[in-house]
């Protein structure tokens, strides 16, 4: 499931993917890629059905800019996740810890200044 801006509304809305179970947090261990993804946006209850491609004309919610580098992650669970790595705490059973190695390498690198971490912990809290 990715968090997205609804086009229609600006607020949080949902792409999932069509196959796959509610279950599966992270959609990168199935073919996400050729499948049919539903958008649901539960404010303005815009949908539609969504190919791969046209996923990425939507912005994400999690998302925040620092400098020239974008933290962004597909949706809370997997900004959690990132967050607790970032914070030196990382939660080593958590859904997206096999996606840990994807986590971009500068991040890691230039990311340990708390205001960067609050922007980040900010965006967890909003819903
Ligand atoms: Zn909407």
């Amino acid at each position: 499931m990715i968090e997205v801006v609804c086009s229609s509304c600006t607020k949080s809305a949902l792409l999932i993917h069509s196959e796959a179970p509610v279950t599966v947090e992270h959609f990168l261990d199935i073919d996400y890629s050729s499948r049919i993804w539903e958008f649901n946006c539960i404010h303005c209850l815009k949908r539609m059905t969504v190919l791969w491609e046209e996923t990425k004309k939507f912005s994400l919610t999690n998302k925040v800019e620092i400098g020239n580098e974008v933290v962004w992650a597909w949706n809370k669970n997997h900004l959690a996740f990132i967050v607790s790595v970032l914070k030196k705490e990382e939660i080593t059973n958590h859904a997206w810890a096999n996606f840990r190695t994807y986590i971009n390498k500068s991040w890691l690198t230039k990311i340990h200044n708390n205001s960067v971490i609050n922007k980040l912990e900010a965006l967890l809290k909003n819903t």
